[in-house]
């Protein structure tokens, strides 16, 4: 059997080789190595696949966040509400532009922000709310956009997560992740669903004017060259990670049919535990759904009852499986974010997951063999 890994990157190095050694080769020799023809070719490809009308590439997912933030025109003491069950990034940047963050309890079924607790969190100075896709899968992104609207509130999408994944609305409209709030914001970290060979990240949004507001922001704050308009950041997607996203992109839709079929063999080896919950895709177009891509997976993650988590942990380290504790602490409990406002009675779902979650290995080049190990070894665990 293959070594089995968290992330395993290599296969598909292999299926765009060339393409990706050719495009280099061309940026070296012509030292095109920021904003090069690769970097407005990736972006074009992207706003095609995503049908979206603008993509604004950037340096990473952190920073694609914040300029979203800050080309929203929010300003500090506004209230952004976003879920306790996210990587820091989502609420770091918040804290960063000093905007207040409220954090909010999750859904115990999908793990994303709950739309009661938005709702039960909105006050006269909410400005904006950040649903995080969390491992793959959308939030409640209708009721979302609708409790917005009844609250003139902006819609960030922190799609890091949740690239390539669809999103169907009750009117039949189908959509991808990202773009379907206000604006989104991506990572291209290499882990991620379309990972770069280094730091990347991008901004989502239909709104031309918003779209104009970001290209600057992103640039020094500068709209005609040496005229500073705005104070705006440095952030830029170089032209080699470009070329890197610009092989993969054809391939992203198969990457997501690879990381399903796995979650489907891992959830065929579990269904029916008494000790595992296993993801649940959100189904809400019945009969039609099975063939869209709802979830992407860019975690498989079960929730491991009887107290048997880190037990668990352990005897998969013992046998040479990788896994992940995504996360294993909620953000108001972290140092930096702590506010005597968030109150523990606050997050019973996230404190219940930070303790029952594991996310097991995931990615495109796991094989049938592989998958078998890793159910045999959990589930004799479980029954020994
Ligand atoms: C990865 C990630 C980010 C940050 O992306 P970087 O490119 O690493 O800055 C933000 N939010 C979520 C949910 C993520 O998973």
């Amino acid at each position: 059997m293959r070594k089995i890994q968290m992330v395993d990157l290599v296969g598909q190095y292999a299926d765009i080789r060339e393409e990706v050694q050719s495009a280099f080769q061309n940026i070296l020799e012509n030292a095109s190595f920021i904003n090069g023809p690769e970097v407005a070719a990736f972006q074009q490809d992207l706003e095609a696949y995503l049908g979206v009308k603008h993509v604004i590439p950037c340096a990473n997912g952190t920073d694609a966040l914040q300029i979203a933030m800050m080309g929203l025109g929010l300003e500090p003491g506004d209230e952004v509400i976003t879920a306790d069950f996210t990587f820091a990034a989502t609420v770091e940047v918040i804290g960063l532009l000093r905007l207040t963050p409220v954090l909010v309890d999750v859904d115990p079924v999908t793990f994303n922000i709950d739309p009661d607790q938005v709702e039960k969190a909105i006050t006269p100075k909410t400005k904006a709310i950040v649903p995080v896709h969390l491992f793959g899968q959308c939030a409640d992104m209708e009721r979302l956009l609708d409790i917005a609207e009844r609250h003139n509130l902006f819609v960030i999408e922190d799609n890091a997560q949740a690239i390539g994944a669809n999103y169907r609305f009750s009117d039949g409209t189908l959509k991808k992740a990202g773009t379907l709030g206000h604006v989104g914001a991506t990572s291209f970290f290499p882990s991620k669903n379309l990972g770069a060979y280094g730091d990347g990240g991008a901004i989502f949004t239909d709104n031309d004017e918003l779209a104009h507001t970001l290209r600057g922001i992103v640039n020094h704050g500068m709209y005609r060259r040496y005229y500073h308009d705005v104070i705006g950041v440095n952030s830029r997607l170089d032209s080699l990670q470009a070329a890197v996203l610009r092989a993969k992109l054809p391939h992203l839709d198969r990457y997501c049919d690879r990381r399903r079929e796995a979650a489907r063999a891992y959830n065929k080896a579990f269904e029916g535990h008494p000790l595992l919950s296993v993801p649940v895709t959100v189904r809400d177009c019945p009969g039609i759904c099975d063939a869209c891509d709802c979830h992407v997976f860019h975690q498989y993650t079960l929730k491991v009852g009887g107290g048997k988590r880190d037990a668990l942990a352990e005897k998969l380290a013992a046998a040479g499986i990788p896994f992940g504790i995504y996360y294993p602490v909620p953000l108001h409990r972290q140092k930096a974010y702590t506010d005597p406002r968030f109150r523990e009675s606050h997050y019973p779902v996230t404190n219940a997951l930070c303790e029952e979650v594991i996310s097991l290995p995931m990615h495109t080049e796991l094989d049938a063999e592989q998958i078998e190990y890793i159910t045999r070894t959990i589930l004799d665990f479980l029954d020994s």
